[in-house]
């Protein structure tokens, strides 16, 4: 009887819940994010990455997958001990085994505050391929998984692998049987990324009209970015009123990487109007958030990564310039304080323009006139190249040099190479 109370409860929680106009931002950096080539992440830098995304504002972590090896398990373990603030999870497949190390890695951690979820694929190619499994098969594997786990959670999510390659009718079979047997959030997955926008968010809508028991889970979109649409398809599906979001920090992840949540998060931010629905991550932790998992996982994203990369605040086109020292706005879409960013550099290079050199001049403090101006813009643009030529120019240069873009400095450094090569 007290299951059935227990069970009235947490849908009754669970619809007030969907009510809500929120976007939960589910992350899986330290899962899905570090199971990418060449990234190791020790213990304890789990923890901090762990902590971040708590302080962020997630609202849950995926935090391994125990029964990957011991030291993912004490990676989980090591999280489930330190960190506070948000669910901490536990990826398991479909396997009791595997349900109990998830059990045994977040014990300790408050029966509301964590989780574990289940996957298993369910396309043809993965039933017939991996599992070696009926529909039947997979459906009874499952449900098996998810009573076990009611052994020691409140909160099962079911996600299969591969949904976006599902049959629909036999997906939404699984997901009707996972929300009976006892899951609380069913994932639509886009395990190869091959969606794009209009069908992920058709198939979000579908999965709404046709599990009859879709009101007592929550949907939860998993997006790879392949074609450069995960972050295109999770916002379609936020439309199609997918209620979480699984990303990954700087958008690391298996091949073309997750879904990026600090692409999702500034999506939503800025367009409020649009989705009617907030988020609970702080737009402004995300540039360090996004810098400490660069730096921990020795992952840096391309200069010109969405939202956070390393020239979204960065320009040296004298056009550009000119407009951003009349205006920040002129060309930005949002100021770097929006995401915790440091201001905005004008960079000096062969594309700057008059305005910005006399900026970075005046800044100086030096007497500077409109030859002055002119001589280092010159020496930018490659017309006069040699320093020694014009020896006033070395004082400026020495001043302007933590203005001066790497790439000018490493076109200059090439040419004097050559030089000494011919
Ligand atoms: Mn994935």
């Amino acid at each position: 009887m007290f299951s059935a109370i227990n069970r009235k409860v947490k849908r009754f929680v669970l619809r007030q819940q969907k009510k809500k106009p929120l976007v939960l931002i589910s992350d899986t950096t330290l899962r899905d994010g570090a199971q990418m080539p060449g990234i190791h992440l020790l213990p304890e830098q789990k923890v901090t990455i762990a902590q971040a995304l708590a302080d962020a504002g997630v609202h849950s972590i995926d935090c391994g997958f125990p029964a990957a090896g011991d030291e993912e398990f004490n990676g989980v373990r090591r999280i489930a001990e330190s960190v506070k603030g948000t669910t901490l999870s536990a990826l398991s497949r479909t396997v009791k085994s595997d349900v109990d190390l998830a059990a045994e890695a977040l014990a300790g951690v408050s029966p509301l505050k964590r989780a574990v979820t289940l996957f298993i694929g369910t396309s043809r190619l993965h039933r017939e391929h991996k599992h070696e499994m009926t529909k039947a098969q997979i459906i009874d594997t499952a449900c098996a998984a998810i009573d076990h786990a009611q052994k020691y959670f409140e909160i099962i999510s079911f996600g299969p692998e591969d949904a976006s390659r599902t049959e629909p009718d036999f997906l939404f079979e699984v997901y009707e049987h996972a929300i009976q047997a006892g899951a609380l959030s069913i994932g639509f997955t886009d395990t190869v990324g091959i969606l794009t926008p209009s069908k992920a968010a058709d198939m979000a809508k579908r999965i709404q009209d046709n599990v009859a028991s879709m009101d007592d889970a929550m949907l939860a979109v998993h997006f790879h970015n392949d074609l450069g649409l995960a972050t295109a398809n999770s916002l379609a599906c936020i439309q199609a009123g997918a209620n979480i979001v699984q990303g990954t920090v700087n958008g690391i992840g298996e091949r073309a990487g997750n879904v990026a949540i600090e692409e999702v998060v500034m999506a939503l931010t800025l367009h409020k109007d649009e989705f009617k629905k907030g988020v609970t991550v702080d737009p402004q932790a995300l540039a360090p958030l996004c810098e400490m998992v660069a730096e921990l996982t020795g992952f840096k994203p391309a200069a010109n990564k969405a939202v956070t990369g390393k020239n979204i605040f960065r320009t040296e086109a004298g056009i550009h310039q000119d407009g951003l020292l009349a205006h920040p706005d002129t060309y930005l879409p949002f100021p770097p304080e929006a995401i915790g960013a440091g201001p905005v550099e004008l960079v000096l290079g062969a594309h700057s323009g008059r305005n910005a050199v006399r900026h970075h001049l005046e800044a100086t403090g030096l007497d500077i006139n409109e030859e002055h101006v002119e001589l280092v813009l010159n020496y930018l643009k490659g017309r006069r190249h040699n320093p020694e030529d014009y020896p006033e120019i070395n004082e400026f240069l020495a001043r302007l040099q933590p203005f001066l873009s790497e790439e000018f400095v490493g076109a200059l450094a090439a040419q004097a190479e050559s030089r000494e090569a011919g």
